[in-house]
Parts: C-alpha cells; sequence; structure tokens
C-alpha cells in the first residue's frame, strides 16, 4: 500500500491486510490524521476470481491489444500525483466516486515540470495540478478539464495525456493499461532495462516511485 502522493513526496510503502485495509476505507483520513493509505496497482481480479463472473474487462479495449489491469482502492482523498502513462488507458470506476484532472499532451513539458523521478511505466509532473492549474491561470492559458466519474463509468485516457485522480468518495477503481504488440512488447524491454539499472542502483537511485526512501540511502 502507498502512504501520501509518491509521485511528488519520497515513496512510502506499508504493509496492511486486506480486512484492515477495507475497514479505513470509510474513515475520513482528515480526522484520524493518518496518511491516507492507497492500495494501487492491485490484481483484484486475480485474487478475487468470482468478480470475473461479473465483469469482463476485455469488453473495454479494442482487439489484438496487450491489456494489463489493476485496480486502486482507497478511501476518500486518496489521490494520484500529476503524471502521464505511456501506454492508453482505460479507468473504470466499480464503487464510489472520482475526480480526474486532465491535461492534454505537452502542456507539462512546455511549462518544464517534467520530474527526474523515475518511473516504470509513467512520467511524473514536478508540480501537482493546483499549483500548475494557478500557473496555467496567471499565463492566461487553459485550466485543466475536470472529468468526475461514478460507479459504472470509464474514462479513456491517451498515452502522453496528464492526469491527476483525487477520491471524491472511498472508491474501487480497475484501471486497464494497453497497447499494440509492438508497442507494450517494445516499451516492455526499454523500461525493463532501465528497471533493472535502477534496481542495481544504477539509475534514479533513491529517487522513484517504486522503493520507500527508508530502505537505503540517497
Ligand atoms: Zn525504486
Amino acid at each position: 500500500m502507498v502512504q501520501g502522493n509518491r509521485e511528488i513526496d519520497a515513496a512510502h510503502l506499508v504493509n496492511t491486510t486486506w480486512g484492515e485495509h477495507l475497514a479505513r476505507l470509510d474513515q475520513d483520513p482528515r480526522a484520524t490524521h493518518e496518511p491516507v493509505g492507497h492500495l494501487k496497482e492491485f490484481d483484484l481480479l486475480k485474487h478475487f476470481p468470482a468478480l470475473r463472473d461479473d465483469l469482463d474487462p476485455s469488453a473495454l479495449f479494442p482487439r489484438g491489444s496487450v491489456v494489463s489491469h489493476q485496480a486502486w482502492i482507497g478511501p476518500a482523498h486518496a489521490r494520484t500525483g500529476l503524471h502521464h502513462d505511456l501506454l492508453d488507458n482505460v479507468a473504470l470506476t466499480l464503487r464510489g466516486r472520482k475526480r480526474f484532472y486532465l491535461l492534454p499532451p505537452g502542456s507539462v513539458e512546455a511549462a518544464q515540470l517534467v520530474s527526474r523521478k523515475f518511473d516504470r511505466w509513467a512520467r511524473l509532473s514536478v508540480l501537482g495540478v493546483d499549483a500548475l492549474a494557478q500557473r496555467l491561470e496567471a499565463q492566461g492559458l487553459a485550466a485543466p478539464q475536470v472529468v468526475d466519474l461514478g460507479p459504472g463509468d470509464a474514462l479513456y485516457v491517451p498515452r502522453g495525456w496528464w492526469h491527476e485522480v483525487v477520491n471524491l468518495e472511498a472508491s474501487v477503481l480497475l484501471s486497464g493499461f494497453f497497447g499494440s504488440r509492438r508497442r507494450t512488447w517494445g516499451l516492455w524491454l526499454q523500461t525493463g532495462a532501465l528497471q533493472l539499472a535502477h534496481n542495481a542502483g544504477l539509475w534514479r537511485r533513491g529517487h522513484c516511485t517504486c522503493h520507500s526512501r527508508a530502505t537505503g540511502p540517497g
């Protein structure tokens, strides 16, 4: 489980149990003063295959594409930092409500705010969407687009589109990354080599979304 905002702050990964995490979903993290715990990239259908009786994610994706789907499960106010993914994405809300802030490809790049922090499948922004929106407004540029999703709503986020996502309520999201075989396997090899170098401490060591800062020296 991830605590806080690993896209902007140091990544903080903690162990929890399924029961503990679900019990905290209904609590307002601001009332308990605990960091918001967000279970990310969880393989929901592998752990609970009976859900496949009600849910057929393949219906959402183009035929012949390679798909990897994972669930994001968190309480109200859980969020991701501003980022864009390297693959196309369909986000399907199963329970609760979520808000997506969206900015077109090139917008964070033009503001020279792309982070050097390592994430195998995404690029991250130095600033969150609130701070970036203020800056865009001051420059007379368009504000981020806002899309709210409820249960059963799906949103297609093309690769390269910057997005930051916040839970308006405790929610369960099934997210599917997909791409053509050629693009997906090409990226898998390229990013896999970087991940190996990173794991060996040769690339962006201590500056990533995959390792807790506390596990080793910077
Ligand atoms: Zn790492």
